[in-house]
């Protein structure tokens, strides 16, 4: 029997060398005050150094220059470049550009349109182009991708695009859109949809707005990180810019998010575990009402659930990670769905416990929590809304069970039972007595 928590030695030191590195290099970079654009060329450097170590685009495959860590490896590794948000643009992974390269690389392999690595891969790796994923609409749910409404309809060699999309982050500072929509609606949408590539300067894409969010109250338009609505007029692409083949735009999806979800819940156990280490440091230094906040029981509450709320997401999604290693991702659909609300849930309680020990001052921007505390906020809705998850994993788990008319542990029914099946030692036991 194999049942293992360690990790070995000498990937231990890659994890020891990219906590370091990104304490020592990437949390300086998020108190610069200078715009996005700048931040990139300042990262140039740190980035040369993560290829040298040959940690860059790690989650790829390696025939795509990646590590081939598989996901227990990749999850470590994620929850060192969750600390900061920066981080993963240092290494290589940032979304929705990695996951949008997955989904590429998954297209190619399904369809044999190999043309796609110089024209579109590669040139998103090295970071010559940038990307968006366009999928939810603000008239159907996102929640339920099977409503979806934009259409394509192919005419000849090209495909023509109709349809209103929102929330497609990055969308303002894209090159190329990824966009999923209905090719057929004749069949089960599962069966009936596509992904498209679609170059953002295509005659009838409209970019109409970043909107602005709790994140990103103030919003400006074409902002790295906004996230943008735009319209499909009438917008023509050539049949080449499908991804994978017709109907699969549910599979590339799926093959994408589930490894996506174990790096998403990892990199928010690093955000968590960085509030986590605000909250302690502030209970141990502020004193009010006779004894730092730290002897207070409230406080130590709020420490040890939160330790345990983070170590139990972190075993739950190692453990999933584990899974899909061993079984691939559909063997792991419900440990996935369960570590979507799990993992939202501590990043936001974590949070927002830190934020209340500190007070005014974890309320206010000279701290970063009330910023973690917003972006944690979007966690349990993006990537599939919680309750939908909490569904998933429900309706798997009651297949086990079937409707009795009887409660199966009904004492007065197992009783009787029992002296049916007892009888004749409990008639000995009452002729002794
Ligand atoms: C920060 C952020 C970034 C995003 N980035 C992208 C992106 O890059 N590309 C993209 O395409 N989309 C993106 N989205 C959109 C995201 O995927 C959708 O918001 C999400 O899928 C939910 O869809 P919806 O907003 O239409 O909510 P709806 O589908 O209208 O759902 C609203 C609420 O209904 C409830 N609900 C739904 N179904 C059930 C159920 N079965 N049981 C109980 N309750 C239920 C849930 O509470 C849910 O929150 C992003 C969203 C956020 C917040």
């Amino acid at each position: 029997m194999s049942w293992d928590f360690a990790t070995e030695p000498e990937f231990e030191e890659k994890l020891q060398w990219m906590s370091t590195f990104v304490k020592e290099e990437v949390f300086p970079l998020e108190v610069l005050d200078v715009g996005f654009e700048s931040l990139l060329s300042l990262m140039k450097p740190l980035q040369e150094k993560v290829k040298e170590q040959g940690l860059w685009a790690s989650h790829l495959p390696p025939e795509l220059g990646g590590g081939g860590f598989g996901q227990v490896k990749l999850g470590l590794m994620n929850e060192i470049l969750g600390q900061s948000y920066l981080a993963p643009f240092v290494f290589g992974n940032n979304a929705p550009d990695s996951g949008n390269a997955e989904i590429i690389a998954v297209g190619m392999e399904l369809s044999g349109k190999h043309d796609h690595r110089e024209k579109w891969l590669e040139p998103l790796l090295a970071g010559k182009l940038r990307s968006a994923f366009s999928m939810t609409e603000p008239n159907t749910a996102g929640s339920d991708p099977k409503l979806l409404s934009t259409r394509a309809v192919k005419d000849g060699g090209e495909w023509v695009i109709n349809g209103h999309k929102w929330f497609t982050t990055n969308g303002s500072i894209a090159d190329f859109l990824v966009v999923m929509v209905v090719t057929n609606p004749d069949v089960h949408p599962y069966q009936g949809s596509s992904m498209f590539i679609v170059p953002v300067d295509t005659p009838g894409v409209e970019i109409i707005r970043d909107v602005p969010t709790m994140e990103h109250p103030e919003e400006h338009f074409g902002v790295f990180g906004g996230h943008t609505e735009i319209l499909y007029n009438d917008v023509r692409v050539p049949a080449e810019n499908m991804i994978g083949n017709e109907g699969q735009g549910f599979l590339l999806a799926q093959m994408r998010l589930g490894p996506g979800r174990i790096h998403h819940c990892m990199r928010w156990l690093g955000q968590s575990r960085r509030a986590f280490d605000m909250m302690c440091e502030r209970a141990v230094s502020r004193y009010a009402h006779g004894s730092t906040l730290a002897e207070k029981q409230t406080v130590q509450n709020w420490i040890s659930e939160s330790m345990a709320e983070m170590t139990a997401a972190r075993l739950l999604t190692l453990y999933a990670a584990w899974k899909i290693d061993q079984e691939g991702s559909s063997a792991a659909r419900v440990e996935i769905a369960m570590i979507k609300y799990h993992g939202a849930t501590v990043l936001y309680n974590v949070i927002d416990r830190a934020l209340q020990v500190h007070g005014s001052l974890g309320f206010s921007t000279d701290l970063p929590l009330e910023l973690m505390y917003r972006a944690a906020r979007a966690a349990r809705i993006y990537d599939g809304p919680d309750e939908v998850h909490k569904m998933t994993v429900a309706r798997s788990v009651l297949k086990a069970y079937k409707a009795v008319e009887v409660p199966s542990e009904h004492i007065p029914s197992r009783r009787e039972a029992a002296r049916a099946k007892f009888a004749s030692m409990l008639d000995t036991l009452s002729a002794n007595n």
